[in-house]
């Protein structure tokens, strides 16, 4: 039976045990609470002489230590005497966050059991942002031309009739005269100096320029979401759709009915891997007239206070970025888009373990605006939320144009693979060669880096293995060098094996994209190849650089790991080939079916996107498992079917809740010691069913030990106040970490 599944922007059961926010902070007597940027779960009281909202941002005095933090209206703690209460130090000058915003940060931390102050850290990430912004000595006009009008004089002026206000030294080097002049006007009360921002002005989108004329799918599936913006309130939109099938022109739309509608509507755009959207970006501002505000951990520190400065202000009206990109200070959010909303680099994996997809919903049913998820391959949770009817589905069934999808050929690797110390089939083979023929590009896909995965010993059969983590080190050829890929400790490719000392009789092991690198330039040494993966990369620059020369048409074959999967579009691109298929199968976890699957259905797609066919071949062990039947006969639907019977059928989210319990520590001691614990004291109630403690697949990383344990329940129970009334009272052995993770995604 399906379970009615409350959601997660259900107030009932996302909150947890929520205080209700009073509208105003309690200034009567004489204190309001203040959430810092801390590990805390309270607001700490201070005194205050006069009442302030909700949301103000204060500085304050906690421990020695000055900080930033925020008037909060609930979660206070014990109250201090009055006597030991330090004063509210000053109100910054920056409008208060927003109520919607202060509740976000409250359910974030219930929903994913953190400290309210963690999460408010991810709102106050950029503290040079909380500074007004540095100033520089601006010329304006102030008074009438002087008497004496001399030519260079005049040139100055000239330049400043537009009104805009200008560095003296541009100014006097623009108008082609010495700094003199321009002191001379100053001093003659015709120019004044003012000190002004430093950073020029954010740039204004302008939704008026008209995008493409949108066919009928895409007209129904705008004017669905055109409705919810015109009404107002809380909408989720599951914009599915095939790739290429013009999901991006749908919010484009909405985001330019959004600015046109609201002269001071802000819209968030939640994208994976922002580095590499180069391609997006350059698409925005051909529609937009600008470039939209970028939000990412790749921006320069100056870019980055302006970004949030400009957020918190109301100035930057469209943000891209990654997923931190939820938790800005938005003051006047109208949409929210998280684009192909089914990609893991959405979850956040270390400190508060929020999935950003899920959280921005939750944002947007508290800001009362449309949320738009779009995908060609939506993940099963969404799809669930969909056919329940708590997202509306939009579908677009047709790629825009004459551009079809491509074939898929699986080639059995038991049969008909390479010959020894190869990794490309025969009839791969054929294909590129077809393709190089005809002047048409090749993509081959491996999601692994380096040169090959494991070193080892002809000798002896010693294995080269990172002293910190249970991983093996990655041969990365370019560099020279064998690295792990988990904590980056890295040594010089050695020529004697460590254990034995035999010399050149180390071997490479399984292929890595450079390795397959190498065999196209063997076996294609006239083609132009190209190896794009995170570490042949330098950089976005490079990123883009190289992106550049592939639809420019000067690449032949790329070979790439999964971030060539993302969004690109190259018109010449015909022949696909996945190197090997069943890559993301092994180690199964939950999702390792379902996130193959979307993985080479994103691949796929990027075969015959304009108006050639394009073919794509799989090689696998396995051709009859069900996410390659489901690639071949492009039944997604069934697929997606098969994958929810089962998840329903075991309990697994979304039909029941998962937490993941990971305890970690230095010595192996101290770790079983509170794994058992854990196991010891463990609730029993009806419909929970705790797993573990065992080791972790990655049972050491980083040099500490690490347990785990899953807790499944059924959708009616809160798994958080389980969690709460199980873990809070325990005491764990000294160094000994517990870190709980809900709805995990990863079981590493
Ligand atoms: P998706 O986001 O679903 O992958 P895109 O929005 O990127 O699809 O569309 C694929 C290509 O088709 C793009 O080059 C896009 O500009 C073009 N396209 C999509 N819809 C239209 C339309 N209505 N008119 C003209 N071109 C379109
Ligand atoms: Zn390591």
């Amino acid at each position: 039976m399906v379970a009615t599944t409350p959601s997660l922007f259900d107030p009932e059961t996302a909150a947890g045990d929520a205080p209700a926010a009073p509208a105003a902070a309690r200034p009567d007597d004489g204190r309001v609470g203040v959430l810092l940027p801390l590990p805390f779960d309270q607001a700490f009281d201070y005194a205050s002489d006069r009442p302030l909202a909700p949301g103000t941002l204060v500085r304050v005095t906690f421990g020695r230590q000055p900080r930033v933090g925020v008037v909060w209206a609930g979660r206070r703690g014990t109250p201090p005497p009055a006597a030991k209460l330090k004063p509210v130090d000053a109100v910054l000058d920056l409008p208060p966050l927003s109520d919607e915003l202060c509740r976000l940060v409250e359910r974030t931390a219930d929903y994913t059991l953190s400290p309210a102050g963690a999460v408010l850290r991810m709102v106050l990430s950029c503290p040079a942002g909380l500074s007004p912004p540095p100033t520089r000595a601006h010329v304006v006009r102030a008074g009438p031309a002087p008497d004496r009008l001399t030519d260079a004089r005049r040139r100055v002026l000239d330049r400043l009739a537009d009104g805009l206000p200008r560095v003296p030294a541009d100014l006097a080097r623009t108008a082609g005269v010495s700094d003199g002049v321009v002191r001379g006007l100053v001093d003659a009360g015709t120019l004044a100096l003012e000190d002004l921002d430093r950073d020029p002005p954010l740039a204004r989108p302008d939704p008026a320029t008209p995008g493409p004329a949108l066919n009928p799918e895409q007209h129904d599936a705008f004017q669905a979401i055109a409705r919810r913006q015109t009404a107002g309130g809380f909408e989720a939109f599951l914009l599915e759709g095939v790739t290429g099938s013009g999901k991006t022109e749908v919010y484009f739309e909405a985001i330019a009915r959004a600015l046109a509608d609201d002269a001071d509507a802000q819209v968030a755009v939640l994208l994976p891997e922002i580095a590499l959207t180069l391609q997006w970006l350059d698409r925005f501002a051909r529609r937009f007239g600008c470039a939209p505000v970028q939000w990412h951990s790749g921006l320069t520190a100056a870019a980055r206070r302006q970004a949030w400065r400009g957020v918190a202000e109301g100035r930057a009206r469209v943000v891209v970025g990654a997923r931190s990109a939820l938790f800005l200070p938005y003051r006047r959010l109208k949409l929210i888009v998280v684009d192909e909303e089914h990609d893991p680099s959405f979850k956040q994996e270390d400190g508060v373990l929020y999935h950003a997809r899920d959280m921005a919903v939750m944002r947007a049913s508290l800001a009362q605006t449309p949320v738009i998820l779009a995908s060609a391959t939506p993940s099963l949770e969404s799809r669930v939320n969909a056919r329940q009817g708590r997202y509306s589905h939009l579908r677009l069934t047709e790629r825009h144009g004459a551009a079809v999808l491509p074939a898929v050929e699986t080639v059995d690797m038991r049969t008909d693979g390479p010959e020894p110390g190869r990794w490309l089939a025969p009839a791969l083979v054929a294909a590129i060669d077809g393709a190089l023929d005809r002047g048409e590009q090749s993509l081959l896909f491996l999601n692994r880096r380096g040169y090959a995965p494991l070193t080892l010993c002809r000798q002896c059969g010693a294995r080269y293995e990172c002293p910190n983590c249970t991983a093996w080190l990655v041969e990365h050829r370019y560099r020279g060098r064998l690295e792990c890929h988990h904590c980056g400790h890295s040594m010089a490719t050695p020529d004697t094996c460590f254990e034995c000392g035999a010399e050149g009789e180390l071997v490479a092991c399984g292929p890595g994209v450079e390795r397959l690198g190498d065999e196209v330039t063997e076996r294609w040494p006239d083609a132009r190849a190209v190896v794009l993966a995170s570490d042949t990369l330098t950089g976005p620059d490079d990123a883009a650089r190289v992106v550049a020369r592939i639809e420019a048409g000067q690449v032949d074959i790329v070979v790439g790991t999964q971030l060539i999967t993302k969004g690109y579009h190259f018109p010449a691109l015909t022949v696909v080939g996945v190197v090997d298929a069943d890559l993301g199968l092994k180690g199964g976890d939950l999702r390792a079916a379902e996130r193959t699957y979307q993985q080479l259905v994103q691949v796929a797609g990027r075969a015959g996107r304009a108006d050639r066919e394009g073919a794509v071949y799989l090689q696998t062990y396995d051709p009859d498992h069900p996410v390659t039947r489901a690639l071949i006969t492009g039944d997604k639907d069934r697929f997606m079917d098969l994958e929810e019977e089962a998840r329903a059928r075991a309990g697994m989210p979304p039909f029941g809740r998962l937490a993941g319990l990971v305890v970690e520590g230095p010595d192996l001691a101290g770790v079983v010691e509170a794994g058992r614990l854990l196991a010891r004291t463990a609730p029993r109630v009806e419909g929970t069913a705790i797993y573990g403690p065992v080791p972790a697949p990655l049972a050491r990383l980083r040099g500490r030990h690490r347990h785990r344990l899953l807790v499944q329940t059924g959708r009616d129970i809160s798994i958080q106040r389980l969690l709460r009334a199980w873990i809070d009272p325990l005491k764990l052995p000294p160094k000994v970490r517990l870190k709980v993770d809900i709805d995990p995604i990863s079981f590493l």
